[in-house]
């Protein structure tokens, strides 16, 4: 029987899980193991249900039930990765917070670098991803396309290739967790942050089980959220086309009233059906462009809270422990 933590853990273990269910036991299994080689029983492992609907609440329940450093937080609805991840980090404890998925793609005995890098002052340490196995070609290019992409967009530097898999001091994450924004890109606001950020470099592993929850929908919303979270280019390479058509609009105009002038008109129908496709599609991306923002902006003035909790779950013994 373990014994459940008085006050601060040293260490918190937060993971959004998304219909996970068959893959919840090894990760419990090999997370412990690796905290428990760290930091003996000073850890809490978080465990976000982010309103899955296989039996994943049942399976973090059983786990509450039976291990005192299991705190089980169920989301009333899937809420995404990101807000489940932040919904995990508002309840967390601990002094350093390690930050994994539930499909073990990440290795948590790299705990052990990372919290020495820790030690030796780093306030976040991050996993740069080296290799990536079992996942797609179309997944690896999207993503290597995506990293590239922010990276010329967007002012701070957000490093390429690297995941939410990291470990945080609190000092760091009390600044991510006073972050109000509703649409989040946790690894770029960590990187706004600054501080004293280390890379890790790793080899990603293959899923343990079942499939990505990631498909493309998600993925694309994720990238658009990230790219306008932290950078306004788009918004000004909008206003460049339209400067650059306006101009040729002028250049056109003349050249249409010379030939009037010329009496060498000719039936235009060529020429008038570019200008307005020109045209019309021009304004309807930068209209398109605009929309992103203004939508942002308007969900963002609702000030809104980011996620709902059903309920928490903890062992008896880790309740008895925080009231004393
Ligand atoms: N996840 C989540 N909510 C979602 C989608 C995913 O909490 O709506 C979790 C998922 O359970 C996993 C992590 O986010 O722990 C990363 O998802 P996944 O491994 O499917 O993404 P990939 O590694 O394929 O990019
Ligand atoms: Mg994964």
């Amino acid at each position: 029987m373990q014994h459940a933590v008085a006050g601060t853990p040293r260490l918190s273990v937060v993971v959004p899980c998304y219909n996970e269910a068959e893959g919840i036991g090894e990760l419990h299994r090999r997370v412990s193991a690796a905290c428990r080689a760290e930091v003996g029983e000073s850890y809490e492992l978080i465990l976000v249900d982010d309103g899955s609907r296989d039996g994943t609440w049942g399976r973090i329940a059983t786990l509450v039930r039976d291990d005192p450093a299991v705190t089980g937080v169920r989301l009333s609805r899937n809420h995404g990765h990101q807000l489940a991840l932040t919904a995990g980090l508002h309840v967390c404890r601990g002094e350093r917070i390690l930050i994994i998925d539930a499909d073990l793609q990440d290795p948590p005995e790299l705990l052990t670098t990372m919290m020495a890098r820790m030690d030796a002052g780093a306030d976040v340490v991050y996993g740069t991803r080296m290799a990536r196995d079992g996942e797609t070609w179309f997944k690896k290019g999207t993503a290597a396309l995506f990293y590239r992409l922010l990276d010329r967009l967007v002012d701070i530097e957000i490093p390429k290739d690297t995941g939410d898999f990291r470990l945080m001091s609190r000092r760091a994450l009390e600044v991510l967790n006073a972050m109000p924004e509703q649409h989040r890109f946790i690894r770029g606001m960590v990187s706004w942050i600054g501080l004293k950020q280390e890379p890790l470099p790793y080899d990603r592993q293959a899923r343990a089980v079942g499939e990505t929850k990631y498909p493309l929908g998600k993925m694309i919303r994720f990238a658009v959220d990230a790219i306008t979270s932290f950078s306004i280019k788009p918004l000004r390479a909008a206003s460049y086309v339209g400067f650059f058509f306006a101009l040729c609009a002028v250049l056109a105009l003349g050249y249409a009233l010379v030939s009037w002038a010329q009496h060498a008109t000719v039936p235009g129908w060529t020429s008038v059906m570019v200008v307005s496709l020109v045209l019309g599609s021009t304004q309807l991306l930068i209209l398109g462009v605009l929309g992103e923002y203004l939508g942002r902006l308007y969900m963002e003035t609702k000030q809104r809270p980011l996620f709902v909790v059903d309920r928490i779950a903890r062992h008896p013994d880790a309740i008895a422990a925080q009231v004393a």
